[in-house]
């Protein structure tokens, strides 16, 4: 066996899958998978697939192009990341719908449309409140004249994403200003078929109740058919599984060790200054999983007696002085890591993937 290793448990996606599925069905919402955090790995994405799902998203155009070989046209696919002027070919090629939040860059995808003979649809972006992309509300002044010239391309609806960056969560006052600038935008541009996309996972707590009173026909998420968790709001989605995803990893050594105290202290190989560590000698652990593996402010470890200190490039340090489990070299560690942790460990060559069904 070897180590690092990403243990995948495919059974519990499965379970995930399904159950948003018919939560989606129930509330006549549209549910687009968001793939970026497993970089749209093959076994993951066919077990989506043949769970019934239809319509994928992703931030990197490498990720979509493989979908589309992969799926054909039996699959819808959205770029989730604004485009690179070098994408807007690929977008048309091969029939992705894009987000996008400014006017130049509808009309040279336009252009790009036009060449090819091909209608391309497009979402608009929307700024939500969390200060990342999209257009501001009041940029859809004129928008009827403007899009007018754009022929070849089809607005589809506004997307918004929240929660990502800022941290500002969709409420009832969110909600009612993005379906109020729904039903203008619609009426202005003459559209029958006009849809609101939101994202991402901390929007399905607005399903908690019963609600009637929105509108929102697509949601985007990856959290929470991966970890059954809305972090956004630090809690776990009880609706959903856990446990998905388990990082295992091998002691390498374990020592007493303090921290000298006689010279001077500069700062770590990542550029931050150190926290005080104790000066009493305690036990540490050094796994070997480092910062290229892993992202270490995202594991969980299951023995509440043993804190993770840090990482370095090789190493990943656990302070296990409180434990009375008798840490050795060669055992093999297990941690649940969390969103950032797997995207990190599918970046990396060194952690192996394993998929369990
Ligand atoms: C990543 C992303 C999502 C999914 O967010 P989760 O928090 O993983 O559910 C949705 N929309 C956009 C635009 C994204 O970039």
């Amino acid at each position: 066996m070897h180590y690092p290793r990403l243990e995948i448990r495919l059974e519990i996606i499965r379970k995930n899958v399904t159950t948003i599925l018919e939560k989606c069905d129930k509330h006549s919402l549209m549910p687009t998978f968001v793939t970026k955090g497993f970089l749209a790995d093959f076994p993951l994405l066919t077990t989506l697939y043949k769970g019934g799902v239809r319509r994928f998203a992703d931030s990197n155009m490498i990720n979509l192009l493989r979908m589309r070989a992969m799926f054909g046209k039996e699959v819808e696919l959205f770029l989730i990341r604004l485009p690179m002027q070098e994408e807007l070919e690929l977008v048309c090629q091969n029939d992705i719908v894009p987000l996008i939040s400014h006017w130049e860059v509808l009309e040279a995808l336009h252009t790009t449309a036009r060449k090819a003979k091909k209608r391309q649809r497009v979402m608009l972006a929307v700024e939500g409140g969390d200060a990342r992309e999209g257009f501001l509300p009041e940029e859809f002044e004129g928008i009827e004249g403007r899009v007018r010239d754009l022929s070849w391309l089809s607005v589809e609806g506004i997307a918004t994403t929240l929660a990502c960056l800022s941290g500002v969560l969709p409420d009832r006052g969110v909600v009612k200003r993005l379906t109020t600038l729904k039903k203008e935008l619609r009426q202005k541009l003459g559209k029958d078929h006009f849809i609101l996309s939101v994202g991402g996972t901390t929007f399905f707590e607005l399903w908690r109740e019963n609600e009637t009173w929105m509108d929102i026909d697509e949601i985007r998420f990856g959290e929470a058919f991966l970890f059954g968790s809305d972090i956004s709001r630090k809690k776990t989605i009880e609706w959903l599984s856990q446990g998905a995803f388990l990082l295992y990893a091998e002691i390498v050594e374990v020592r007493s060790k303090k921290v000298t105290e006689e010279v001077e202290r500069g700062f770590d190989a990542f550029g931050r200054s150190l926290s005080l560590f104790p000066s009493a000698p305690r036990r540490r652990a050094l796994v070997a999983l480092g910062k290229q593996d892993i992202d270490e402010s995202q594991l969980y470890f299951w023995d509440g007696n043993v804190t993770i200190i840090g990482a370095t490039s090789n190493y990943l340090v656990l302070d296990v002085e409180e434990s009375d489990k008798g840490y050795k070299v060669g055992d093999i560690v297990c941690f649940y890591p969390g969103y950032g942790a797997v995207l990190r460990a599918f970046l990396s060559p060194y952690v192996e993937k394993v998929y369990v069904s």
